[in-house]
């Protein structure tokens, strides 16, 4: 039986919900509905129209509606009169295949087939600013090595206890909160869960940042590169695969502790990397993170090669620990739902092929990436990211050519856009386009 939204209302005094869904681009939308209509809209769902979202659709389209998931409720811990809802998109009675829940359900899907399930955990970085997004908000925080820097990250101690005593009184058991390697730059890690629970957390931890940091007169940003000096924000994602209670990723017998399953899987996000960058760096500022030159902290902390290794944060992948590995390719401005999607999809095309990673790397890969020639190099910008896509069988395969077909489509709208005015140049400062269409994703 699936939860009854009117009662839990009842016992937990919420007034309104937010049925949300996040569209393509990662945008975040939602209707407030009062409590007395939550008993329908839990069986049919709240009406949109989804031309007016990026979502690839026409004005003529009949109504889709986003049905809640019950499950994903959470009751907003700073101000319990609302609860909010992840919802998957229907039309026609049919699910929305170009949906980001929906894909990364259909990728669920998949795995399960084979008795899989993919557990997953996301480190989320990102800047306070000052309302304009031109500078950082504190203006003390000037140091040329300012990650763990105890006294910035104690200026903004009031609003980060909020956020960790959300997470803490949610259940999603937090249990670091640190001053990153960029100036003004923070990151908060809680615990991995299921692909689909990290993804609906994702979202909402991106909501709670921003709105708690405007409670405290601040502006959050996940912007993959706000300044081009600075190091970037990043989206790690720490994988594993389980059957029920055992990770079929561990084997405590390989040198870097991770099984042929895992081995097999990791060689799917390698041979698949160009493509899913479309997915995990999906604007024009990601470019500035990857491939990018030095930054004022000495190192960019983010890949340009395609190679992994054993705990070393120069490479693409890092395996820091048995039974697990760590892509450190995503940025801030991912599709929380397409990050988890991409893994999956990746992944099982390993499994399904048994594809082989080759041998990990053990090198200093910022300094010793000129021996290294015949390695495949990430998307220079999104256009190459895009095209990379648009050739990609594989996930033409996984996800439908259709799907990615209208996620070509609206993302080239997008790049059009920005060049009518702009040239990307990643050596220039950060455009302002690039700050108006960016520093809220
Ligand atoms: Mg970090």
């Amino acid at each position: 039986m699936p939860k009854n939204l009117s009662k839990i209302a009842k016992a937990k005094k919420i007034k309104y919900f937010l049925i949300s869904f996040v569209d393509l681009f990662g945008v975040l939308r939602s209707k407030l509905v009062p409590t007395q209509a939550i008993g329908d809209m839990q069986k049919d769902g709240a009406g949109f129209a989804g031309f007016a979202t990026w979502l690839d659709m026409t004005p003529a389209d009949s109504d889709m509606f986003g049905v809640p998931d019950p499950d994903s409720l959470i009751q907003l811990p700073w101000n319990k009169e609302i609860g909010w809802l992840a919802s998957d998109l229907y039309m026609d009675g049919k699910p929305v295949k170009a949906s980001p829940r929906v894909m990364l359900k259909e990728q669920i899907k998949k795995m399960s087939q084979k008795k899989l399930q993919m557990k997953s955990g996301v480190e989320c970085e990102y800047f306070l600013i000052s309302e304009d997004g031109h500078s950082l908000a504190d203006k003390r925080d000037i140091q040329s090595k300012p990650c763990y820097d105890q006294s910035a990250l104690m200026r903004r101690y009031d609003l980060i206890k909020e956020i960790c005593d959300c997470m803490l009184e949610m259940g999603w058991k937090p249990y670091q909160n640190d001053h990153e390697d960029a100036n003004g730059q923070f990151e908060m890690n809680w615990d991995y869960s299921d692909s689909l629970i990290t993804a609906d957390r994702h979202v909402f931890f991106k909501f709670m940042v921003k709105s708690l940091a405007e409670k405290h007169g601040l502006r959050a940003t996940f912007m993959p590169k706000p300044f081009s000096n600075l190091t970037g924000n990043g989206c790690h994602a720490h994988v594993s695969v389980w059957n029920g209670k055992t990770n079929k990723f561990l084997d405590n017998k390989n040198q870097l502790g991770l099984s042929k399953l895992a081995y097999n899987f990791l060689g799917g996000i390698m041979n698949n990397t160009q493509a899913l960058s479309a997915f995990f760096n999906p604007t024009i500022n990601s470019y500035r993170r990857i491939n990018a030159p030095p930054t004022k902290s000495g190192a960019t902390w983010s890949p340009s090669s395609i190679s992994y290794t054993g705990n070393n944060r120069t490479h693409m992948i890092r395996i820091p620990d048995k039974g697990r590995f760590e892509l450190r390719l995503m940025d801030g401005s991912a599709n929380p739902y397409l990050l988890q999607a991409g893994i999956i999809a990746a992944g099982l095309e390993g499994i399904n092929k048994k594809l082989n990673p080759g041998k990990p790397l053990h090198c200093n890969m910022y300094e010793d990436y000129k021996k290294y020639p015949k390695l495949k190099k990430l998307p220079n910008d999104i256009n190459q990211a895009i095209n990379m896509l648009q050739n990609s069988k594989a996930l033409s395969k996984a996800f439908g050519a259709d799907v990615i077909k209208s996620y070509i489509k609206l993302k080239n709208l997008e790049i059009k856009n920005f060049k009518s005015k702009n040239n990307f140049n990643k050596r220039k400062p950060v455009s302002q386009w690039e700050k108006d269409n960016t520093l809220d994703c």
